[in-house]
């Protein structure tokens, strides 16, 4: 697997649940990413603040004080050069249109696999 095209990339993690996160943190440790994370979207937004240069976010859908649609809007709002990826649990056609129409660059569904994540983050960032 050609993970050398994430090392030094800057990865933002945004999910609520604790035991999601560290299962991506620990996949993604491996390609010598440089990981940053958010519990909400709020916090989400503070982090590409206040850190130039993120690469790529990975954000969950259904989080607390603002969810994944209104902060994908609200990033996209800043004007940054930044790849914006859902990951989400629902494969419902309504729901991608959603995800889309936020502004969000892609999706990828949940569960999510090691290989699967990846794959697409090297093909966003190389
Ligand atoms: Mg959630």
């Amino acid at each position: 697997m050609n993970s050398e095209v994430l090392k030094g990339k800057k990865i933002l993690i945004v999910e609520d649940d604790m035991s999601s996160r560290l299962y991506l943190n620990k996949i993604l440790e491996k390609t010598g990413a440089l990981l940053f994370n958010a519990n909400d979207g709020r916090e989400a937004i503070e982090i590409v603040s206040g850190e130039p240069g993120i690469n790529v976010i990975l954000m969950d859908i259904q989080l607390p004080v603002m969810d994944g649609y209104t902060s994908a809007k609200k990033i996209r709002e800043l004007g940054l050069d930044i790849k914006i990826i859902a990951q989400t649990a629902y494969s419902l056609s309504g729901d991608m249109e959603n995800i889309l129409s936020s502004g969000f660059d892609d999706y990828i569904l949940k569960p999510i696999y090691s290989g699967q994540l990846i794959e697409k983050l090297t093909s966003f960032l190389k």
